[in-house]
């Protein structure tokens, strides 16, 4: 099928969003503290308790000072004593609760997000699939969590826990020396400026990082996927350029943002030591004059700015730090915020038992802004009977089979299955309805038995076996290594072209819809394997409305009715017999290819 250019209307690619830093910071932590408010709370009141102890480290130190000049008191110098190890103590215990709650909530928000963004893309239509990278999907689903977990850490612990500590802090300075400690915050201007100049930097170069991540995920699923194409046209030195390239982009990125982080710590030294300077240079030169100081005071407000110099660095390394993950968090917003196409009606009902019949009626369809890809299709495909549509390439047959799966919706008109319209019913009870075999069957990497199994999950050990023989595979299974559990390897990788179609066979059958929908393999199979894949489909096809794509002359035959299809429309339809005396379109394909075992030729596939 040739679904891999276009996009559906709302399904396209995902967009690169403007700058919105603040309003993502703002949602993150609403989502965050939604869900994981209490231990937020708990960990916010630790980080407060810490703060406050923090500060007073600061605060005691008048008295330590004060009760070693008077060391005579025994009652003050014990009282002392206990009152730091009483500080201290809390503070520990603070900063353990602090931690263990952060990672809980932390934990929890990046499962969270990561199944948020899962449902998502289940629920995105097969055309987002078609147009956007796996690796970019890869690269938003294990990045963009584990960044907005970050992010929530640094703004929940750094905003918390070290600017109430500066706040303490610089509490302790004003209540012992105010007039020096306004003169040492004239810095905080300075330091606020650079800062600014920083994160603009970082904000572009975080982007950059990110995309030559994906760029790196990508070069190792081309390289993993097209092992053989790559050795056989020797682009082991080609691929190997383009991973160095990502890799190197990735590690000059990632320097270049430590880089300006960094900066951060000379700033702000270099700020503190004038800070430091200019409060020693006043009081020494007794400047400021004012009231009398003890040596205790002193002590204290010194250890207050010398302690107040920590947590105001790390909040502005934490603003750099932030600019950083929100690039990741950006991205994961933009697919969490995808319109949902091609969902289920609010009022769906269950599609209602019936014989099968699929009808279109007057079925338009293009893809997105593109020529119509069916145009007028009215048409309807009995119970019990195989059509078979044939026609040139491109002329629609694989995207008429999709709107009966419902993978879209027409544009115009509607497709309906025993009267009732596709978009009125509930998928489950569709898919129910429905099976598909197509030209490349799709295997999970698990054994033969849960491949088949896929179809109908309660199916039963005898089901599967009788699917199995039915659809011939049962024979070559069996003398597989371990039969039924033998792995099939990555989407099948241990298995011939022809058992790989078997089971797909085996599958369909297990399910046993009313409606068979059929991409007839064009890939030339050897004669056994032919002949029974022929078989199963026989078996498969055996009372239920099928509709096939077919390549074969012997499937054009044996159909009780054959479509023909030509740029989109319907323009013939009847059996062989009559098609051919008609000396329409149908007579001229077959006229081309009589003899041959292939009707269609190999450009019969819209491939
Ligand atoms: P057929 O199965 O008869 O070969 P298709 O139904 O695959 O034809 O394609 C019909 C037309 O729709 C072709 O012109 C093809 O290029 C176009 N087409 C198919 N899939 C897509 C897609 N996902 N996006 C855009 N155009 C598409």
């Amino acid at each position: 099928m040739t679904q891999d250019r276009q996009t559906y209307p709302g399904d396209s690619a995902l967009p690169k969003s403007g700058d919105l830093s603040d309003r993502l910071i703002w949602r993150l932590m609403k989502d965050g503290f939604r869900t994981q408010g209490w231990t937020y709370a708990v960990a916010i009141v630790a980080m407060c308790a810490v703060a406050a102890t923090s500060a007073m480290t600061a605060w005691v130190m008048e008295a330590i000072i004060d009760a070693l000049t008077e060391p005579d008191n025994r009652a003050r110098v014990t009282g002392v004593s206990l009152l730091v190890m009483a500080i201290f103590f809390a503070k520990g215990i603070a900063s353990y609760v602090q931690s263990v709650a952060m990672a809980k909530a932390g934990n929890r928000i990046v499962a969270e997000q990561q199944l948020k963004l899962y449902r998502k893309l289940t629920q995105r239509g097969v055309a987002f699939f078609s147009v956007t990278d796996s690796s970019d999907i890869l690269l938003r689903v294990t990045q963009s969590a584990q960044r907005a977990r970050v992010l929530i850490d640094l703004l929940v612990s750094t905003f918390t826990r070290d600017l109430l500590t500066l706040i303490g802090l610089v509490g302790v300075m004003f209540y012992q020396q105010p007039l020096l400690s306004a003169a040492s915050l004239i810095v905080g201007p300075v330091a606020l400026l650079g800062i600014r100049y920083i994160v603009q930097r970082v904000r572009g170069i975080a982007a950059q990082e990110m995309t030559s991540l994906g760029e790196i995920m990508k070069v190792m699923q081309e390289t993993a996927k097209g092992i053989r194409v790559i050795k056989i046209f020797a682009l082991e030195p080609k691929m190997k350029e383009r991973m160095d390239n990502a890799v190197r982009q990735v590690e000059a990125r990632s320097n270049a943002i430590t880089r300006l982080q960094s900066i951060t710590g000379p700033l702000m030294e270099t700020l503190s030591g004038f800070a430091i300077a200019l409060v020693v240079w006043i009081s020494a030169l007794g400047v400021l004059g004012g009231e009398p100081t003890t040596p205790g005071q002193l002590m204290s407000f010194v250890t207050a700015l010398l302690m107040a110099y920590d947590p105001a660095k790390r909040l502005m390394r934490m603003r750099v730090s932030v600019e950083q993950q929100l690039v990741g968090v950006r991205i994961m917003f933009e697919l969490l915020d995808q319109e949902d196409v091609l969902t289920e009606a609010p009022d769906a009902v269950p599609l209602k038992p019936g014989p099968g019949a699929v009808e279109f009626r007057d079925v338009g369809f293009s893809y997105e802004g593109n020529q119509p890809v069916l145009r007028d299709v009215s048409m309807v495909f009995e119970p019990g009977k195989t059509t078979a549509l044939i026609g040139p390439s491109g002329s629609g047959k694989s995207t008429l089979l999709n709107l009966v799966m419902r993978l879209y919706d027409p544009v115009a008109g509607s497709v309906l299955v025993d009267g009732q319209d596709l978009r009125g019913v509930t998928f489950a009870s569709l898919r129910d309805r429905m099976s598909f075999v197509g030209q490349d069957t799709f295997l999970f990497s698990t054994s033969v038995r849960e491949n088949i199994r896929v179809s109908q999950p309660d199916a039963t050990e005898d089901e599967i076996v009788a699917a199995a023989r039915a659809a011939h595979a049962h024979e070559f299974i069996e003398t597989l290594p371990e039969g039924y559990d033998t792995p099939v390897g990555e989407n099948g990788a241990f298995l011939s072209g022809g058992q790989r179609q078997r089971l797909s066979i085996a599958r369909a059958i297990l399910r046993r819809g009313e409606i068979l929908l059929l991409d007839e393999a064009t890939s030339a199979l050897d004669a056994t394997s032919e002949a029974y894949v022929k078989d199963a489909l026989k078996t498969l096809t055996e009372g239920v409305t099928t509709i096939v794509i077919a390549h074969r002359l012997s499937t054009v035959i044996e159909a009780d009715r054959i479509v023909v299809m030509d740029q989109g429309r319907i323009v013939e339809s009847g059996t062989a017999a009559e098609l051919l005396q008609a000396d329409g379109m149908f007579r001229d394909l077959f006229q081309k290819q009589f003899g041959g075992a292939d009707l269609m030729g190999p450009a019969g596939t819209g491939e």
